[in-house]
């Protein structure tokens, strides 16, 4: 038999309850609250945390959360999963990253504290209510504004209850390390608390394709746990753990200004020496050639078509002759991150619908 999950109130076994939780307070004295939904199952299990929107303008974490807390039935769940649906509320609604006026990373404000700035005083409440009461949390991301990502997890791997989770959710690539200091992945990992990052994507969209890919991890976490017993772990084709302080990835920068014309493509498969963009100044007179250093995945690229030096074009992960075989195989045979399969591109004039 499950515990009542219990944070102000309690949510009993077999309820399930949608709830909004005040971690602030506007100007105007009306009090910020995050939405939650906390599903208690009837059985005995672990609790699971899903957090999104803790940068405000990272929407398709949102939408994976909405359907887990739609789709699952506390009858059928061992253990409790807590919906943090949209944690930085006063970005959310301004659509930003951070928190607005000041700018704060409320990403970077775990575990916050109760009397400091707005973003520790928000990380604060958040941490203590749920945070602290879970057993395993995924916190869902996309690229910042103007990239977009592909869809991989970072991960501190070297903690082995870690490297489950990551594994479990099934994403091809695990960008492997501590995290920031103050980032809620951290932060909860630090405490006994594994946690996964999640990046899918871009800010501002909702990309069904990667949405469907998430609550196949979702899924596939709560199948390695016990949380849903009757669901399966779908492990990933070929897998790459890529520490993330070595030499085994790089942001391609700019060193010239102009105009950027992405030449790779469609899948983010890249051979050393291949073109992966150019940049060409307004009156066509000079082209820089951008090639891949070595052989890769493109895991972040630039969709803002103008750059200056310094400005970061892709990101690229290094992999070996097997993994790029795998990844050949699988695009043959249309498998690729189900983008051709479902009849989409990852790149291209239709990225409105992937
Ligand atoms: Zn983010």
């Amino acid at each position: 038999m499950t515990n009542p999950f219990r944070y102000d109130g309690e949510v009993a076994p077999g309820e399930v309850r949608h709830l909004r939780y005040e971690v602030g307070e506007t100007y105007l004295g009306d009090p910020i609250e995050i939405p939650v939904t906390v599903l208690n199952g009837e059985h005995d299990g672990p609790t699971v945390g899903l957090t999104a929107a803790l940068h405000g303008d990272e929407l398709n974490g949102v939408k994976v959360i909405q359907e887990v807390a739609d789709r699952y039935d506390p009858d059928d769940i061992h253990g409790t999963v807590v919906c943090c649906h949209v944690l930085n509320v006063p970005g959310y609604l301004a659509q930003t990253r951070d928190i607005p006026i000041y700018d704060q990373d409320l990403n970077r404000a775990f575990p916050g504290k109760p009397r400091s700035n707005t973003a520790e005083r928000m990380a604060d409440r958040i941490y203590r209510t749920f945070v602290e009461k879970c057993d395993l949390l995924l916190d869902f991301h996309t690229s910042t504004r103007n990239r977009t990502t592909m869809f991989h997890t970072r991960a501190d791997t070297t903690n082995e209850r870690v490297d489950r989770l990551a594994r479990a959710f099934g994403a091809n690539v695990v960008i492997s390390g501590p995290g920031d200091v103050g980032s809620l992945r951290r932060t909860a990992t630090e405490n006994g608390i594994p946690a996964v990052t999640v990046e899918m994507g871009k800010a501002h969209r909702f990309q069904p394709t990667l949405i469907e890919r998430a609550l196949d991890g979702v899924a596939s976490v709560f199948a390695e746990f016990g949380v849903d017993p009757t669901a399966t772990v779908g492990w990933p084709g070929w897998f790459r753990v890529v520490p993330a302080d070595q030499g085994d990835k790089t942001w391609l920068r700019a060193d010239t200004g102009g105009l950027v014309e992405m030449r790779w493509g469609p899948y983010p498969l890249v051979r050393e020496g291949e073109t992966i963009c150019t940049i060409t100044d307004h009156f066509k007179h000079s082209e820089k050639v951008v090639e891949a250093p070595f052989t890769g995945i493109l895991v972040g690229v630039l969709e803002n078509p103008v750059a200056q030096p310094g400005h970061p074009l892709c990101h690229l992960v290094r992999i070996d002759e097997t993994t790029r075989d795998e990844i050949q195989a699988e695009i043959d045979r249309g498998e690729f991150d189900g983008y051709r399969q479902r009849g989409l591109r990852w790149r291209g004039e239709r990225s409105e619908l992937d």
